[in-house]
C-alpha cells in the first residue's frame, strides 16, 4: 500500500461527495417546487390585476345605481308635481310631460346599463374565485413539497457527513504536493483526477497504455508518481 492507494480511496469518495451533491441539487422535487413557486408568482400578478378589476367594475356598478336611485327619485318628484294640479299652464304641463319622458326613456337605459355592470362584476368575482382557488391549492402543493425537500436533503446531507468523515480519514497520509496535484487535477478533469492502472488501461480516460510506457511505469519505483500521458490523471499501479 502507497500513499497512492489512499489517494484512489479519497478519489472514490470525492467522486461520491460529488454524486450526491449533485444529487442535492438535482431532486425532482426541487424542480417540483420552482415549477410550483412559478406557477404562484404569475398567478398572484395575475391575481393583483384581476382584483383591481373587480374594484373598477364594482366603482362602476355602484355609480350607475346612485346614478339611477337619483333619477328615480327625481322622476317620483316630477310625477308628483304632475298630477298635483298645482301645474295648470297647459304649455307648462306639455313641458314636464316632455321631461318626465325623456327621463324615463334615461331610466331604462340606466337600468340595462346597471344589469350589464352586474353581470360584468360577477363574471370577474367567479374568475377571482377560480384564482383564489388555485393559489390555495399551490401554497398547499409548495409546503408539501418544501417538505419533501428538506426531507430528501437531509438524507443526502447524512450521506454527505458520512463521505466526507471517510475521505478526510483517507486523506491524512497524502503528503501536501501530492494533494495539491490532486485538487488541481480534479479541477480541469471533471472531478476524476487519480484512477487505477487496469490491465494496461488508464482508468481514467479508459485508453490503453503503449507497452513501452507500462513498461517505464514498471520499473519506477512503488512511491513514484506516475501520470497518464493521455489525460495527465494519477495513475495508481496495483
Ligand atoms: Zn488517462
Amino acid at each position: 500500500m502507497t500513499v497512492f492507494h489512499d489517494l484512489l480511496q479519497v478519489q472514490e469518495h470525492d467522486t461520491a461527495v460529488d454524486r450526491l451533491r449533485h444529487r442535492r441539487d438535482h431532486l425532482p422535487e426541487l424542480a417540483e417546487l420552482r415549477a410550483t413557486e412559478d406557477e404562484l408568482s404569475r398567478l398572484e400578478a395575475t391575481l393583483t390585476d384581476v382584483e383591481a378589476t373587480a374594484l373598477e367594475a364594482s366603482r362602476t356598478q355602484r355609480k350607475l345605481e346612485g346614478e339611477l336611485s337619483l333619477l328615480e327619485s327625481k322622476l317620483t318628484e316630477l310625477d308628483a308635481k304632475l298630477y298635483s294640479g298645482v301645474v295648470s299652464a297647459a304649455r307648462e304641463l306639455q313641458a314636464m310631460q316632455h321631461e318626465a319622458a325623456t327621463m324615463r326613456e334615461r331610466r331604462a337605459a340606466l337600468e340595462d346599463e346597471v344589469l350589464e355592470a352586474m353581470g360584468e362584476h360577477e363574471t370577474i368575482d367567479e374568475q377571482l374565485a377560480g384564482l383564489r382557488a388555485r393559489r390555495d391549492e399551490l401554497d398547499a402543493r409548495g409546503g408539501a413539497l418544501r417538505a419533501a425537500v428538506a426531507e430528501a436533503q437531509a438524507e443526502v446531507d447524512r450521506e454527505l457527513a458520512v463521505e466526507s468523515a471517510a475521505r478526510a480519514e483517507a486523506a491524512t497520509a497524502i503528503p501536501a504536493d501530492v494533494a495539491s496535484l490532486y485538487e488541481q487535477l480534479r479541477a480541469h478533469l471533471g472531478g476524476v483526477a487519480a484512477a487505477p492502472l487496469v490491465n494496461g488501461r488508464c482508468g481514467g480516460c479508459h485508453l490503453a497504455l503503449p507497452a513501452t510506457e507500462i513498461d517505464r511505469m514498471r520499473k519506477e519505483p512503488a512511491d513514484a508518481l506516475v501520470r497518464c500521458e493521455q489525460c495527465e490523471r494519477i495513475l495508481v499501479r496495483p
